[in-house]
C-alpha cells in the first residue's frame, strides 16, 4: 500500500470516527437524560453502560484529533466510576449535570466540524520502509575491491562521486579514505552528506590522527592495509542491517475503528499488524500471525486485558512475546494491578501516533533480538543447529500430510582449514559470513538457512523440487566461487560443496539430513566445488 493511500484511508477513518463520536455522544446524552428523569433508583448496569461509552471516547478522541473532548470524557468516566464504587445512588441533579456536560462535549464536536476537521497530531513523519543499508565510499584511486566486498555483505555501495547533489540516494555511512586527499577536500565533501555516519581510513594511525577523526565526527577509524572483516564488523555495529521482515504486531481491541487507526499508523512506519476485536480469537491470531508483540486493550466485553494476558501466558510458545496494554486507564494503581497479573508494559490512550510507533518499534525490536539471540548464531545471524533440525521435521511432516515436496541442502566450505591457516581465523570468519550473506540474498524468503557447524550450512527449501533446489544451489555455488575474498592486500577465492535431498525420498528427518550429508561427501570426493543430489535407494 502506498503512503498516500494510507493517508487517504486515515483521513476517511477520521471522518467515520467523527460521525460515530457524534452518534455515541447523543446516545450517552439520551441515557443520562432518561436516568435523570427517573423516580426510582438507578441500576449499576445502567451506570456501567455509561462508563463504558465514556471510556471508549476517552481512549480514542485524542487520537482522531479531539484531545479536549477526550479529556472531558475521561473526567466524566472517572466520575461515573466513583459513583459505581461507592454505593450511594446518584441523584437526579447529579445526572442532569452529567447530561449537560455531555451536551457540552457534543457542541465541542460540532464546532470543530464547522471549522476544519481536527487534524490529528502533526508529530509523526513518514519513515522510510525497508531498504538495504547504503554506503558511500570517498577515495582517490581504486575502490573497486572495497565496493565489491562490501556489496557481498548485502550493502548497497557507491562511490561518493557518483552521488549527485540533492540525490534521493542518501547514504547511511560514508567511508572516507583520507590517505591521498587533502583534509579540506574530504571535509567539504562529507559536509554535503549530513546525517550519514562516517568511517575514516587513514595512512596515519597515530593518536593525533585518531583524535582528529573523533573531532571530525567519525564513528570508525581504520588504517592501511585495510582489515576488511574488521571494517565489516564495525559497519554491522553502526547500522544494524534491516530486519528481513517487518515487525508484526497483534492488536486486540474491541474498538475496531481505533484499532484500524493504530494499524494504519503502524503501517506507515513499516510495521505490519493484525486487528482482533474478539478476545476469544487471540490464540488463533497468535498461531497464524506469529507477532513480535501484542497490544491489548484493558476494557473489553467478556474478557479483560489482564485476563487475556494471563491466558496467553499459559502457553510456553508465547512467553517471549511482550504483551503491552494499550488502554485509557490512567490510574497508576489500576495499571500496577493489571501489570501484576500479567503483561509487560502500559501505554496510555490517547497516544500520539509518534509515541505509539516509537514504543512499538523499540519493544518489537527487543523482542526480535531476544528470540534471535536464542535461536540464531552470533557470527552469521543464521538459525542454529537445533532450531534448523526442528524446521526440517516440520517440512517432513508437511510432506507426509499434503505431499508437497521440500528439499534439504547441506553445504560445506572447501579446504576451509587452509583458509584459516593461510590468512588467519578472522579471515576464516569473514568467509563464513560472506557465504551466509550470499545464501540469505539468493534464497527465497520462505527458505530457512542454518549454520550447522563451523563452516557447514543447512538450507531448508519448502515447496521446492529436487531439480529446482539443485539449480538454485548450483547458481549460488558459481557466484560464491567468483567472489573476491579480501585478506589485507591479498585477494583469494573460496568454494563450497553441497548435497541436496528431498522430503519425498526420505520419511525421517534424521535420514533426510544424512542423505544430504552423504551427497555432499560425494561432491567432496568428486573434486569439491560442486553440487550433488541424493538419489533414493
Ligand atoms: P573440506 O574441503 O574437506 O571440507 O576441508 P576443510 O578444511 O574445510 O575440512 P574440515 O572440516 O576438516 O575443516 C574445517 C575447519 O574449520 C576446522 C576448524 O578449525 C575450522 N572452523 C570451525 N569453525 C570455525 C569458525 O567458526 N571460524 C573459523 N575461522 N574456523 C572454524
Ligand atoms: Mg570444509
Ligand atoms: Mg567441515
Amino acid at each position: 500500500m502506498q503512503d498516500e493511500d494510507v493517508q487517504a484511508r486515515l483521513a476517511a477513518l477520521r471522518e467515520q470516527y467523527a460521525e460515530r463520536l457524534g452518534h455515541d455522544l447523543q446516545t450517552l446524552m439520551a441515557q443520562a437524560r432518561e436516568l435523570a428523569a427517573r423516580q426510582r433508583t438507578v441500576e449499576p448496569e445502567a451506570l456501567e453502560s455509561l462508563r463504558h461509552g465514556l471510556h471508549r471516547i476517552a481512549g480514542s478522541a485524542g487520537t482522531f484529533g479531539y484531545p479536549a473532548l477526550g479529556r472531558e470524557a475521561r473526567e466524566m468516566e472517572l466520575w461515573v466510576q466513583a459513583v459505581l464504587e461507592t454505593s450511594v445512588a446518584p441523584t437526579s441533579p447529579m445526572l442532569t449535570t452529567l447530561h449537560d456536560r455531555l451536551s457540552g462535549s457534543y457542541r465541542l464536536l460540532e464546532d470543530s466540524a464547522k471549522t476544519t476537521l481536527g487534524e490529528p497530531q502533526a508529530d509523526f513523519e513518514l519513515v522510510s520502509g525497508e531498504r538495504s543499508v547504503r554506503i558511500a565510499i570517498l577515495a582517490e584511486g581504486d575502490t573497486q575491491v572495497l565496493l565489491q566486498s562490501l556489496s557481498g555483505f548485502g550493502y548497497d555501495c557507491r562511490g561518493l562521486s557518483q552521488v549527485e547533489e540533492g540525490d534521493a540516494w542518501q547514504p547511511d555511512v560514508v567511508i572516507i579514505d583520507t590517505a591521498n586527499l587533502e583534509p579540506e577536500v574530504w571535509q567539504a565533501r562529507i559536509a554535503e552528506v549530513p546525517g550519514a555516519m562516517r568511517v575514516l581510513l587513514s595512512a596515519d594511525g597515530s593518536f593525533e590522527a585518531r583524535l582528529r577523526a573523533v573531532r571530525g565526527g567519525a564513528q570508525g577509524f581504520f588504517t592501511h592495509p585495510l582489515d576488511v572483516p574488521a571494517l565489516e564488523r564495525r559497519l554491522r555495529h553502526l547500522v544494524t542491517l534491516p530486519q528481513q521482515d517487518p515487525y508484526r504486531v497483534l492488536i486486540v481491541d474491541d474498538d475496531t475503528e481505533l484499532a484500524e487507526h493504530f494499524r494504519l499508523t503502524l503501517k506507515i512506519a513499516g510495521i505490519e499488524s493484525r486487528v482482533i476485536d474478539q478476545p476469544s480469537d487471540v490464540l488463533r491470531g497468535l498461531r497464524e500471525f506469529v507477532p513480535d508483540l501484542v497490544l491489548i486493550d484493558i476494557n473489553m466485553p467478556g474478557c479483560s486485558g489482564p485476563e487475556l494476558a494471563r491466558l496467553i501466558r499459559f502457553d510456553d510458545d508465547w512467553l517471549r512475546i511482550p504483551l503491552i496494554y494499550l488502554s485509557a486507564e490512567s490510574d497508576a494503581q489500576r495499571q500496577a494491578q493489571a501489570l501484576a497479573q500479567a503483561g509487560d508494559d502500559f501505554l496510555v490512550k490517547p497516544i500520539s501516533d509518534l509515541a505509539l510507533t516509537a514504543a512499538v518499534t523499540a519493544r518489537a525490536q527487543r523482542s526480535r533480538q531476544l528470540s534471535q539471540a536464542l535461536a540464531r548464531d552470533g557470527l552469521t545471524g543464521l538459525i542454529k543447529h537445533p532450531a534448523i533440525k526442528e524446521l526440517i521435521e516440520i517440512e517432513q511432516s508437511r510432506t507426509q500430510r499434503s505431499g508437497a515436496e521440500a528439499c534439504v541442502v547441506m553445504i560445506d566450505i572447501d579446504r576451509f582449514k587452509s583458509i584459516n591457516d593461510t590468512y588467519g581465523h578472522g579471515t576464516g570468519d569473514y568467509v563464513i559470513r560472506l557465504l551466509a550473506n550470499l545464501l540469505r540474498q539468493r534464497l527465497r524468503r520462505v527458505d530457512h538457512i542454518g549454520r550447522y557447524g563451523g563452516e557447514e550450512f543447512v538450507a531448508v527449501l519448502p515447496a521446492c523440487s529436487l531439480e529446482n533446489a539443485r539449480e538454485a544451489i548450483e547458481r549460488i555455488r558459481e557466484s560464491f566461487a567468483q567472489m573476491e575474498c579480501v585478506a589485507g592486500k591479498e585477494v583469494f577465492h573460496a568454494t563450497f560443496s553441497a548435497g541436496v535431498a528431498s522430503t519425498l525420498d526420505w520419511t525421517d528427518a534424521g535420514a533426510l539430513l544424512e542423505a544430504a550429508d552423504r551427497a555432499m561427501y560425494d561432491a567432496k570426493q568428486g573434486g569439491r566445488n560442486q553440487v550433488r543430489v541424493a538419489r533414493a535407494a
